[in-house]
């Protein structure tokens, strides 16, 4: 019989916590941004002149001259080196995995037993990485694998401490030697541009001192842990992210007592690590909790500027992950890890901040007067109504295809919540007339010694994948393991247009009618967009089969795959959006097209073959081990004399095995069938849909067989650890 798996990863591996800060009673602000070369440590490092540099860059996009980049790689290096940094890399995000690093020694040597730091205003601002291995879509050959990584000043550079070597990271976007971006930077920072000066453009209508806008962003970010000497018994969660098989356990979120729950001990030390970890980083962790599913947490920082925002996001899964080994973790960042459970998002909280400091999503008391609010809280639903295909596409990926309208999740159609404040607000507005207000919850509220509950303008609405959330918009579909500047550089660039369109129209209208107020032009206009968007607006219940009824009579789509959401991204107005506004080139949105869609397919590849080898070598040879007991077990008991009504349970149990071996093994080979005709077909796109329907197609039914299997065979013969193991982490 095979060993039986073990779980003492807790015993087994005493967890490394750093003792420096693990002490309470020292304050998180004394430890806050230590790694970040920011503010604070380049007054000490940089001249006046490189200071003021950097922050106009910040500032106004202002790209760092040549010359300058000299003295402050000079200051960056000091810093690094008083760190204990020895190297430095450019970091930066490829359109694949999370993030990439190579890196160089500061050190040269000068003789055979001398040598000195250097750090050149060059290596600073650029570098040439062997780019040959990263996604491209086609633009590169690998022959001409030149790409280049460019400094993103608006970013700090950080110092990351992993085996005890410190190595400085500059933040960098990632382009070809022919120009095109390869990576997810380089086109958020151009929707950022994009966005600012839309904006700012339209708040002039009502201020005149708003010369800047900037976008902001919060992330809520969901996962799941599992022990990691669990974790290595699953093949299918070691390659694909998530259980392929795995029979639901008698107890899993149905008395939803995990939810805001005490969080285990075990657990709050791995937290406690790696927001230690976050915060020297700078990253401004604020909150954490369980979430809804056994074995899931949610943590959540302070909103931030975008750019820095998703930057730190994509730092902190990386944190995460490394953190969690000391602690006999494993970090599942994959939208539906488990079946029958709830799966993981990353809630993007965004809203647009002007220089004078207003938060333009903001309604303040009176949002039926603050025509401010109103212009950029309607333009952003017309945005949204206008391209939602594209919205939907932009969070499209073979994990979150498992999430979306799935348990707890927000459901494929986009849609709108608004909340019933802003609803009653939004049609008083349009139809241009006061109607009386409804009974709100605190009047219904009436509790004493309770202090006044200060009530948010929307009530919560959990199953929206875009909602209102009282000063800003909450994209709730993006998928816990994406990077965030997927759906960013969509919304961003959707808003930004939508802007502009907005301002030629007023503009136009003020021009043709020179008696009629600006106000009364900006009113009429925000009507028509409302009257042709409004259909987008859903208050009610995301996950009922209602919705997806209404929705379709509204004529709203409900893409359920990412093979046929993807190809929204080359729909006529996602090109005209993207190109006219130079977001993207037709080539470079091609390029990542192709690729989205080669991601797609290699996942379903290998979640086929690690399936297929689940099957082969766990599944069918521990149905066959118990079978053969129970069989000598008949046997013996007949050799006895006992009757064959004494071994009717057993009988059945083997036919039960039998049956669902020869149905498991035929459907493992028809699936091994459609990938190889699948996997014939050179269009990306087509490949897909055959993927998803053909192959993907299959999963389901090999599943349950193997489930079944595993609902009948002893547990001692079952060799793969199951979902209450998994789940459980104390
Ligand atoms: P929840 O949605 O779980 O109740 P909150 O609404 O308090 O949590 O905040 C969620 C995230 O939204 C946090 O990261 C928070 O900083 C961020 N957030 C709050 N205000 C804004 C804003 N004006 N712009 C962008 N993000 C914001
Ligand atoms: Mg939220």
């Amino acid at each position: 019989m095979p060993a039986k798996k073990s779980s003492s990863a807790k015993s087994e591996q005493e967890p490394m916590i750093s003792t420096t800060i693990m002490v309470p009673g020292i304050e998180i602000s004394s430890y806050f941004g230590e790694m970040v070369f920011g503010p604070q440590a380049q007054k000490q490092y940089l001249s006046a002149e490189s200071q003021n540099a950097i922050e106009k860059a910040i500032n106004e996009g202002a790209a760092v001259s040549r010359d300058m980049s000299d003295g402050v790689a000079e200051g960056m290096k000091n810093w690094a080196l008083d760190m204990g940094a020895t190297h430095y890399t450019h970091w930066f995000q490829p359109l694949r995995g999370t993030t990439a690093e190579k890196h160089d020694s500061f050190f040269e040597p000068t003789g055979i037993d001398t040598g000195i730091e250097v750090f050149s205003g060059k290596s600073l601002t650029q570098q040439e990485p062997d780019a040959s291995s990263f996604p491209n879509g086609g633009i590169r050959n690998t022959f001409e694998a030149r790409g280049y990584s460019v400094w993103d000043p608006s970013s700090p550079a950080f110092i990351i401490e992993k085996a005890g070597a410190r190595t400085l990271c500059i933040p960098t976007i990632f382009i070809s030697y022919t120009g095109e971006a390869l990576d997810y930077k380089a086109p958020l920072l151009k929707t950022l541009a994009f966005v600012r000066k839309a904006a700012t453009d339209v708040c002039q209508y009502f201020d005149t001192k708003v010369n800047d806008c900037s976008v902001s962003l919060g992330v809520e970010q969901e996962y799941f842990l599992v022990k990691e000497d669990l974790f290595r018994l699953r093949p299918d969660l070691m390659f694909a992210g998530r259980t392929l098989i795995g029979h639901t356990p008698a107890k899993g979120q149905q008395l939803e007592d995990h939810y805001f729950g005490s969080i285990p001990t075990n657990v709050q030390a791995f937290m406690v690590e790696f927001e230690q970890k976050a915060h020297q980083l700078g990253i401004p962790l604020r909150t954490r909790h369980n979430e809804v599913a056994p074995g899931q947490f949610e943590c959540a920082p302070q909103f931030e500027t975008l750019n820095l925002a998703v930057d730190h996001n994509t730092l902190l899964m990386d944190v995460m992950e490394s953190v969690a080994q000391n602690h006999g973790f494993k970090v599942l960042l994959h939208e539906k890890p488990f079946k029958g459970i709830n799966g993981s998002g990353k809630h993007n909280n965004w809203s647009l901040v002007t220089n004078t400091g207003v938060n333009l999503l903001s309604p303040g008391k009176s949002p039926e007067q603050n025509l401010q609010f109103l212009t950029f809280f309607i333009n952003v639903i017309k945005a949204v109504h206008d391209h939602a295909d594209l919205m939907r596409a932009s969070i499209a990926t073979a994990g979150n295809d498992h999430r979306l309208g799935a348990n707890e999740a927000p459901p494929a159609i986009m849609s709108v919540f608004v909340g019933d404040t802003l609803e009653h607000v939004l049609n008083d507005f349009e139809s241009n007339k006061k109607s009386a207000k409804g009974k709100s919850v605190k009047d219904a509220i009436q509790i004493p010694n309770i202090p006044e509950i200060l009530l948010d303008n929307t009530d919560r609405n959990r199953t929206s994948p875009f909602a209102f959330t009282g000063n800003k918009f909450e994209f709730r579909a993006v998928g816990s393991s994406d990077n965030c500047a997927s759906p960013m550089v969509v919304l961003n660039a959707i808003v930004a247009d939508q802007l502009v369109k907005f301002k030629s129209l007023v503009d136009a209208k003020i021009a043709e009618n020179k008696g009629i107020a600006k106000e009364e032009i900006i009113k009429q206009v925000l009507r028509e967009e409302l009257k042709t968007s409004k259909r987008i607006l859903f208050g009610g219940n995301g996950y009922g089969d209602e919705w997806v009824k209404e929705a379709e009579k509204r004529g709203l789509s409900n893409v359920k795959n990412t093979a046929e959401a993807l190809a929204f991204y080359m729909s006529p107005s996602s090109v005209d959006l993207f190109v006219k506004n130079g977001i993207y080139s037709l080539k470079e949105l091609e390029a990542r097209t192709e690729i989205r869609y080669e991601s797609y397919n290699l996942r379903i590849q290998i979640e086929g073959r690690v399936l297929n080898e689940m099957v082969q070598n766990f599944v069918i040879p521990s149905a066959i081990r118990y079978q053969k007991r129970l069989a000598d077990n008949v046997q013996a008991l007949l050799s006895i004399g006992q009757s064959k009504k004494s071994v009717v349970a057993q009988v059945e149990i083997i036919s039960e095995l039998s049956k669902n071996i020869n149905k498991v093994y035929e459907l493992n080979n028809d699936m091994t069938n459609e990938r190889a005709i699948a996997n014939k077909l050179d269009d990306a796109h087509q490949k897909a849909l055959a993927y998803n329907k053909k192959v993907k197609g299959l999963f389901d039914d090999i599943r349950e067989c193997c489930d079944e299997i595993e609902r009948l065979v002893d547990d001692s013969d079952w060799v793969l650890p199951k979902y209450r193991e998994l789940l459980s982490l104390n």
